[in-house]
């Protein structure tokens, strides 16, 4: 459809290139961006207090460029597993790729305007995946985006990003000295937008009568056709396509260890199954400058000298069913019940305890992180554990518990980069904290949880219908059986050949993909 022949040179066509001034504000910027960050790197080492571990540093040992972001991912308890030689080697062949075919390069002019006839696959030819602004927050778009980057190593592509102005200021690039996005310039945007028809892409793909951009939609709400792209024979077909130009707000990675045609690299990649987006997560989101800035001075000031951090992220995704007093009771029944790690608060029967207590000095100290769009859950909590002593059990003094909340956002508010900028603020900060209560189906807790190694407790939030704050199972919350983000909507087994079922369903599956604890229909990745 779009096959241009500009049959001699390799660079783009004169009105498609840069003028001269453009690139030399890039080097130059650069230059000076990896200067800068050299300088706030040292500061900030000494500054905060989180223990290095980062693919970053394994890839390219004392080599980053802005140490103290690639190195700011703390050592979780729960991070005990390395990623494995083959994820590493398989990343270093990646930034090879990327480097020789990032934006306006020979190689990716050449890929752009199809001046070369070589096919896909070549090893001077690159091929690309787009990923393309999505209209939900920013937790979806980051699980979708990890999938897109998992779904490029595994097809030899590169992943571009097309942020729009709301995300731009909120990561560093992945690979140092490299871009991961897609050239602003809007004739470079109407190309691959006007490349899209209303014919179904992977329809024309398996008749063989594919164009170079394709576009693939694996976003909520996607239909038969669409699911197409998860069967085999797409897949061969695709290998033929330079550029996918993907819309998805769906962490589709539970999906790829069912396809057979990557289940063996998969393997290989992840012999631990639960990892995967702790490995890809860290590798792709580190925050920018400005960021981080944001995240250090909030952590230094509430959160370091703690003895315990707990990160407590309440969304309520529907107001009416779920009223403010209602979630809080559910949070309560978890975090000091089920989950036991707030203490219980004194009553007239433990008050004499309560009273000698209260002449020996706070003996541990938890600090209690609260992510909410809302401030109210904060303020009552923090009112609670203050007018009321803990009724703590342990002989040596009170446990004091401190609630601290970085932002109060009251509405979503996705295409606003300022907002954007709490939103990753917020999740980096959970991603901190030695224990978490996440709300179910919130995909902001899901990257949360993945960035910072944990199993979550995960709250069940309450519904007016069950009576009384019930939920549907009884409990307040339940603890992950793994740290992964859950796929909320794959395509579901209905006798065709898209779907495939899962373990525990008959037919051909696998035991490390299991239905989510928070989303019935949902899968995702367990170690078996
Ligand atoms: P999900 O809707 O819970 O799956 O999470 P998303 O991140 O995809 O979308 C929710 C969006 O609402 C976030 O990206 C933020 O913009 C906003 N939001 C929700 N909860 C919080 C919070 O605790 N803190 C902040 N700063 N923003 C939030």
């Amino acid at each position: 459809m779009y096959t241009l022949n500009f049959n001699s040179s390799e660079t783009a066509p004169e009105e498609f290139q840069f003028p001269k001034t453009r690139r030399l504000f890039k080097s130059t910027f650069v230059a000076t961006t990896v200067a800068a960050c050299t300088a706030a790197s040292l500061l900030l080492i000494i500054a905060f207090p989180i223990p290095p571990i980062n693919l970053r540093e394994e890839l390219e040992p004392g080599k980053s460029s802005c140490a103290s972001r690639r190195h700011c991912h703390k050592s979780s308890s729960s991070y005990h597993k390395p990623p494995s030689p083959y994820l590493l080697s398989v990343l270093r062949d990646y930034e090879q790729r990327h480097k020789r075919c990032e934006p306006l390069t020979k190689s990716f002019n050449r890929s752009f305007f199809q001046v070369s006839s070589s096919p896909v696959g070549d090893d001077d030819d690159c091929s690309y995946v787009v990923f393309t602004r999505p209209t939900n927050g920013l937790g979806n778009r980051m699980l979708s985006m990890s999938s897109a980057f998992l779904y490029a190593l595994l097809t030899n592509r590169v992943l571009l990003v097309d942020f729009g102005p709301d995300m731009t200021h909120l990561f560093s690039e992945p690979v140092p000295n490299s871009t991961w996005l897609f050239p602003e310039d809007s004739r470079f945007g109407n190309r691959i937008y006007g490349s899209k028809n209303n014919n179904n892409n992977h329809t024309a793909v398996l008749a063989n009568n594919s164009s170079s951009f394709l576009h693939v939609n694996l976003g909520y709400g996607y239909d038969d056709y669409d699911k197409l792209f998860y069967s085999n024979e797409v897949q061969d077909g695709l290998q033929k396509v330079s550029w996918l130009i993907l819309k998805s707000d769906q962490y589709f990675v539970p999906y790829l260890f069912l396809m057979s045609g990557f289940r063996a690299k998969l393997d290989r990649m992840f012999p631990d199954k639960e990892t995967v987006f702790h490995h890809l997560g860290r590798y792709l989101f580190t925050p920018s400058d400005q960021a981080w800035g944001l995240i250090a001075r909030f952590y230094d000031a509430y959160l370091a000298n703690a003895d315990e951090r707990i990160g407590l992220q309440i969304r309520v995704l529907d107001t009416k069913a779920s009223p403010t007093a209602l979630v809080l009771k559910q949070v309560l029944r978890c975090a000091q019940k089920e989950a036991q790690i707030l203490p219980p608060l004194a009553t007239k029967q433990n008050e004499t305890a309560t009273k000698k207590l209260a002449s020996k000095k706070t003996s541990y100290n938890k600090a209690v992180l609260v992510a909410s769009l809302s401030s109210e859950f904060y303020v009552e909590l923090k009112d609670m554990f203050w007018k009321r002593a803990s009724a703590s059990t342990g002989s040596d003094g009170e446990v004091a518990v401190g609630f601290h909340q970085a932002s109060h956002e009251e509405v979503q508010r996705s295409n606003d980069g300022s907002h954007n900028m709490m939103a990753w603020v917020d999740i980096y900060l959970l991603s901190l904290c030695d224990v978490l209560v996440t709300s179910g189906w919130s995909t902001f807790g899901y990257v949360a949880q993945g960035l910072g190694g944990l199993r979550p407790w995960i709250l069940q939030i309450p519904d007016t219908k069950y009576g009384g704050g019930e939920t549907l199972w009884g409990n307040a919350c339940r603890r992950a059986v793994s740290m992964e983000p859950c796929f909320h909507f794959p395509p579901s087994y209905d006798g065709n050949k898209v779907g495939v079922r899962v373990d525990g369903e008959e037919g051909g599956g696998s035991p490390s993909v299991v239905h989510c604890e928070d989303v019935g229909g949902g899968l995702k990745l367990v170690n078996v």
